[in-house]
C-alpha cells in the first residue's frame, strides 16, 4: 500500500503534519510536487520566487535522499496529475497542507470531493499559519479588518508545539514516473542570480541558521533596530516562511525558550501580523485584485508608464527609494521600512495605482507571498484593512534621513552616491555645481535629478484624495 504526501508550500519534513501522518501510516511514502505554473493565473510565481523554490526543493530532495526517497516531480494540472498519479501507484491515500491563496483553496476544494466520491482518503493539515484563519473572529462571529483587535483575540488563544514522528518513511518498493527538478525550468537562463547566491541560503539550514544568530543578538534591538536597513536587525525568515521551509510553529516555539524582552514580543508581534495578512485574504478573497475599501476602485491614478519604470530601476533620484528598488533587484529582498517608503512614493507622488507596485514586487521578491504582499500594498495605498490613511505622505527626504542618516545603506546600493557627504546624501540635488564635480555625481548626468518634486508631488496626491472625496 502507498500513500502520496503532496509537497506544496511546506517544502520541510519537521513540523509537517501531512508528511507526518504519511510517515506514520506505515504505507510506503511517495512525496510529489506538481508544478502547475499556469493555475495561479496572474498570481503565477515570479523569477525571483522560482529561484527560490528551485533551491528549497533541491535541498527537500537532499532529505529524503537520506531516507532513501526520491522526490516525484510532474508538470501540469495538479487535479489531472494528482488522479493519473494514483492510477499509476495504485495509492488510495492523499495527504496534503492546506493553501490560503483563493485559487488553490478552490482547486484544493474540488480535488478533495472527486477524492471522496472515488472512496480514497483524503486529508489535509496546517503547517502554514499558527491559527486557522476562521479560528480567529470578533465577538460577533466576523472576520477582524483592524489588526490590534485581532492580535489581542490570538494572544488569549494557545499556540500549539511543533509536531515531529520518531518513526521513518517505508519507502515504496515502485515509483511513478516523474521529470527532473531541472525540468521544471525554475532556474534563470541568463544567470541574474549572483546577487542572490551572496546574500541568501535558500536552505532549511540555512533558515534555522538565521533565527538562531537573530535571536542571539539582533532580536535584544529589535524594536529600534528592524527600522535601520543598513543594519542586519531583522529576521529575514520571510522567504523560508512562505516556502514553509521553517513552519510559524517552530519559529514560535523557540522563540518562547528565550528570556523574553520586548524586542521579542515586537517579533513576535510581527508574525502575528503574517497571521493577520492570511485572516484578511482567506476573508476578502478578491482583495488581490480590489481594494477592500471599495471606494479606491474609482481613484484617479495618473500611471505614467516613465515614472514606473523610474522606479522599478531604482532611478527616482531620491536616494533611500532607488536603494530599496535596487536591494530588490540585486537581492530579491528589501528591508521593510524601506518597502513602506517606496511604496508611498510609487502610490502617492507618482499617483500609480497599489497594483502595478504589487505586480513588480510578485516578480521580483523571493518572499513574494499574496497574503503580506496584498495587506502591505493595500496598507500603502490607504485602501486596505487597517491600512495607513491616504493623507499620510510619507517624506522620502526625511525618511531617508532618520532611517539611514549616515548613508550606509544608500553607499551600498547606489554606488553613484558613494563620494556624496552626509549632508546630501538624502538631497543630492541640493549640491551645488562644485559640491557635484568633488562628489563625482552630476545630477541629471550620473544621477537622476527627483521625478517628481516632494512638495509637488505630496499636493498632487491630496488633490486625487480630494477628488475621490468629491466624486463620493
Ligand atoms: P522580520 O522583521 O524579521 O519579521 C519576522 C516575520 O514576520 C517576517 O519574516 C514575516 O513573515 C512577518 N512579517 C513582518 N512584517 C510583516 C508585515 N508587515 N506583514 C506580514 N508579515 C510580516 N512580506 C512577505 O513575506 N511577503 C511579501 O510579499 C510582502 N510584501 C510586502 C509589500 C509591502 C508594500 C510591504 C510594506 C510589506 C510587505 N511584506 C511582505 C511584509 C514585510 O515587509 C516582510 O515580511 C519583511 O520585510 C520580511 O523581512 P524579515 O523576515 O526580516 O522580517
Amino acid at each position: 500500500e502507498k500513500v502520496i504526501a503532496w509537497f506544496r508550500q511546506d517544502l520541510r519534513l519537521e513540523d509537517n503534519p501531512a508528511w507526518i501522518r504519511a510517515v506514520e501510516s506505515g504505507k510506503g511514502v511517495i512525496p510529489v510536487y506538481i508544478h502547475a505554473q499556469k493555475e495561479a493565473g496572474k498570481w503565477s510565481l515570479g523569477a525571483a520566487s522560482k529561484w527560490w523554490l528551485h533551491h528549497a526543493l533541491k535541498d527537500v530532495e537532499k532529505q529524503l535522499a537520506r531516507f532513501g526517497l526520491r522526490m516525484i516531480y510532474r508538470q501540469g494540472e495538479s487535479e489531472a496529475e494528482l488522479f493519473a498519479l494514483l492510477k499509476e501507484t495504485g495509492s488510495r491515500s492523499v495527504l496534503w497542507n492546506r493553501c490560503y491563496e483563493p485559487h488553490r483553496m478552490r482547486i484544493d476544494g474540488r480535488i478533495k470531493s472527486r477524492l471522496k466520491e472515488e472512496g480514497c482518503e483524503v486529508w489535509s493539515g496546517n503547517a502554514s499559519l499558527l491559527r486557522e484563519p476562521w479560528e480567529v473572529s470578533t465577538q460577533t462571529g466576523n472576520p477582524y479588518k483592524v489588526y490590534t483587535p485581532y492580535s489581542r483575540t490570538c494572544a488569549k488563544m494557545p499556540d500549539h508545539e511543533p509536531l515531529s514522528t520518531t518513526k521513518s518513511p517505508k519507502v515504496p518498493k515502485d515509483w511513478p514516473k516523474g521529470v527532473s527538478l531541472e525540468d521544471l525550468s525554475l532556474l534563470p537562463e541568463i544567470s541574474w542570480d549572483k546577487g542572490f547566491h551572496e546574500f541568501w541560503n535558500p536552505t532549511r539550514k540555512g533558515g534555522m541558521g538565521r533565527l538562531g544568530a537573530f535571536l542571539k543578538a539582533p532580536v535584544k534591538h529589535y524594536d529600534t533596530g528592524r527600522d535601520f536597513p543598513s543594519e542586519d536587525g531583522t529576521s529575514r525568515l520571510s522567504p523560508y516562511l512562505h516556502f514553509g521551509q521553517i513552519g510559524p510553529r517552530e519559529v514560535a516555539a523557540t522563540v518562547r525558550k528565550q528570556t523574553e524582552s520586548s524586542g521579542l514580543k515586537t517579533f513576535y508581534r510581527e508574525l502575528i501580523w503574517r497571521e493577520f495578512a492570511y485572516h484578511v485574504l482567506y476573508h476578502f478573497p478578491d482583495t488581490p485584485e480590489k481594494p477592500l475599501q471599495p471606494k479606491y476602485k474609482r481613484f484617479p491614478w495618473v500611471d505614467e508608464p516613465a515614472h514606473l519604470e523610474a522606479w522599478q530601476k531604482g532611478m527616482t533620484g531620491y536616494p533611500i527609494v532607488d536603494a530599496g528598488m535596487r536591494q530588490l533587484w540585486k537581492v530579491g529582498w528589501m528591508h521593510n521600512r524601506v518597502r513602506m517608503i517606496v511604496g508611498s512614493l510609487l502610490v502617492k507622488h507618482l499617483l500609480h495605482s497599489w497594483e502595478h507596485g504589487a505586480e513588480w514586487f510578485w516578480d521580483t521578491l523571493v518572499d513574494a507571498d499574496l497574503a503580506s504582499n496584498t495587506l502591505g500594498w493595500q496598507w500603502a495605498g490607504g485602501c486596505g484593512a487597517d491600512a495607513a490613511p491616504y493623507f499620510r505622505i510619507f517624506n522620502p527626504i526625511t525618511q531617508g534621513e532618520k532611517f539611514d542618516g549616515e548613508g550606509d545603506f544608500i553607499r551600498e546600493y547606489v554606488p553613484e552616491l558613494a563620494q556624496v557627504s552626509d549632508k546630501y546624501i538624502n538631497c543630492p540635488w541640493e549640491m551645488s555645481e562644485g559640491e557635484q564635480i568633488r562628489a563625482n555625481c552630476r545630477i541629471g548626468q550620473d544621477y537622476p535629478a527627483p521625478v517628481i518634486d516632494h512638495k509637488a508631488g505630496r499636493e498632487r496626491a491630496l488633490e486625487a484624495l480630494q477628488k475621490l472625496k468629491e466624486a463620493d
